[in-house]
């Protein structure tokens, strides 16, 4: 018989590793169960309980997460001006997303909505003059 904090943890694991097998890492320690964080993070908790639920019968409802959480990971955002990804929705090197780094690394700028993007626009619009 598993304690409720053993059940937690192995939920929290299996999420982790659907996670990741989405290019999905997260710091050590995030709780997949928590409110505060992005729906896809959440959407991985859930496949964890169908998981247990189908393979342990273990309906995670009667888990008093409360009881046996851990102590909140704080979710950084990507520190670039217009960036809005998070740790908990992808790769990190250090307070840079990856895409983010990629970028700056490579000089390569991909599709989205980030001040790096508006910079290529005006220096595209600056060639068109
Ligand atoms: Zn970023």
């Amino acid at each position: 018989m598993r304690t409720d904090k053993e059940l937690f943890e192995q939920t929290n694991e299996l999420a982790k590793k659907f996670a990741s097998r989405m290019r999905n890492v997260v710091a050590d320690g995030f709780d997949f169960s928590r409110d505060d964080i992005h729906p896809r993070a959440n959407c991985f908790w859930d496949m964890a309980c169908i998981a247990q639920e189908v393979l342990t019968e273990t309906d995670m409802e009667n888990v008093d997460l409360d009881e046996v959480r851990l102590a909140p990971v704080i979710d950084i955002k990507c520190i670039v001006k217009g960036c809005s990804n998070r740790k908990s929705e992808g790769e990190f090197v250090g307070e840079l997303c990856l895409p983010c780094y990629n970028m700056l690394i490579s000089g390569v700028v991909k599709y989205g909505r980030t001040f790096i993007n508006d910079m290529q626009k005006k220096i595209d619009s600056v060639g068109e003059d």
